[in-house]
């Protein structure tokens, strides 16, 4: 079977080697606060800032889910509300996890074929954070870079992004944004289980005058660990360890996003081509790294399972696209090969079979 599921997807062929490497090592029965953990810990940080293109003033911590990044901003970022900008499921659950700790907190929708205006954002300067979502999973929309460029123009305030399905898969103008995370099972390639969460020194400097040091993920007793490569709790080392190796074997960010991008171009190309219609209309706004294809639910419901006779998985429609649409990801670790036979088995499929 191979998986367009935009995650968990499919991940690196070569974490298999990596797996028996890790259990040969002997790092997965090592103390977390020993030399050999720190070393490994630290390895992967590096080899991740080098590859992602992260400013060397911006801090690495892992964690485990986007979900958890969710919690950690609301406790240790916001001290009384943050504003929730979003067009699609993801956005809008950010903003309930973040409601039940900061109830103050609250949400801005905009549709998915346009841009929300930067004017409606920053209009109440009390939100301590901006919260936007990078690439909306669950529809296939994504936020330009242009759009960070001019929101951290025109104010001051934190901006916090969720990145869970674009990170390591295209480039971001990482010095826009104070908070950037991404779990692991979507562009990275690997299993699930672990979250990488990015920090600017501005996102520090508000975590120390808000102080929050009383949940076991604080983001504050994360960061004095992680200063000294090591974890509050014992941590998820494999993950850590996968995340290092795959960080060292793919090629830089700038090399992968350009590869990335010109699939997705091909990807919208061959879908217009072949009578498919895309959820998302606005060319400017549709992401590159999950494609949203929306039909009547029979259809739907035909291509996904004809697909999967075919031994090809399509990702299911997510939140009221549940039933009209179904997603293709366009992750860096799916080859051209997959790609070309899912091509060629949608090819006469956007009509309903008699
Ligand atoms: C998958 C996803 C999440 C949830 O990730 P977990 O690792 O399951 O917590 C959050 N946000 C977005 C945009 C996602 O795509």
């Amino acid at each position: 079977m191979i998986t367009f599921y935009p995650g968990p997807s499919k991940i690196y062929p070569q974490v298999e080697q990596y797996l028996s490497d890790a259990y040969q090592s002997g790092i997965l029965s090592v103390n977390h606060r020993s030399e050999a953990f720190m070393t490994m810990l630290k390895e992967t940080i590096e080899t991740m800032k080098i590859n992602l293109g992260i400013p060397e003033d911006y801090e690495i911590y892992f964690c485990s889910s986007a979900t958890e990044c969710w919690e950690i901003i609301a406790q240790s970022l916001i001290s009384t509300k943050s504003l929730h900008v979003f067009n699609g499921a993801f956005g809008e659950k950010w903003l309930e996890y973040t409601q039940k700790i900061k109830p103050g907190s609250s949400g801005f929708s905009f549709d998915i074929n346009t841009l929300p205006k930067i004017s409606d954002i920053i209009a109440d300067q009390e939100n301590e954070v901006i919260c936007l979502t990078h690439n909306e999973t669950s529809n296939g929309t994504a936020l330009p870079f242009s759009f960070f460029t001019e929101l951290r123009k025109q104010t001051e305030q934190l901006i916090a992004v969720d990145a869970t399905s674009s990170m390591a898969g295209v480039e971001f103008p990482w010095k826009e944004a104070d908070l950037w995370y991404a779990s692991v099972q979507k562009c990275f390639g690997l299993p699930a289980g672990l979250s990488v969460l990015v920090a600017s020194p501005r996102a520090i400097q508000q975590a120390e005058k808000i102080g929050e040091r009383d949940f076991y993920n604080s983001f504050l007793f994360l960061r004095d660990n992680f200063l000294k490569y090591q974890t509050p709790y014992t941590p998820n080392a494999l993950g850590i360890y996968l995340a290092g190796r795959v960080m060292k074997q793919v090629e830089s960010l700038p090399i992968v996003s350009t590869k990335t991008k010109k699939r997705a171009k091909e990807w919208y190309a061959f879908l217009a081509e072949h009578g498919y219609s895309v959820l998302v209309n606005q060319e400017d706004v549709r992401s590159d790294t999950v494609i949203a294809v929306s039909g009547s639910k029979d259809q739907v419901a035909y291509i996904k399972k004809a697909a999967k006779e075919n031994g090809i998985m399509l990702g299911n429609g997510y939140g009221v696209w549940k039933e009209t649409t179904f997603r293709i990801a366009n992750f860096p670790a799916i080859s051209q090969d997959e790609i070309d036979q899912l091509k060629n088995f949608l090819k006469g499929k956007s009509s309903l079979p008699a």
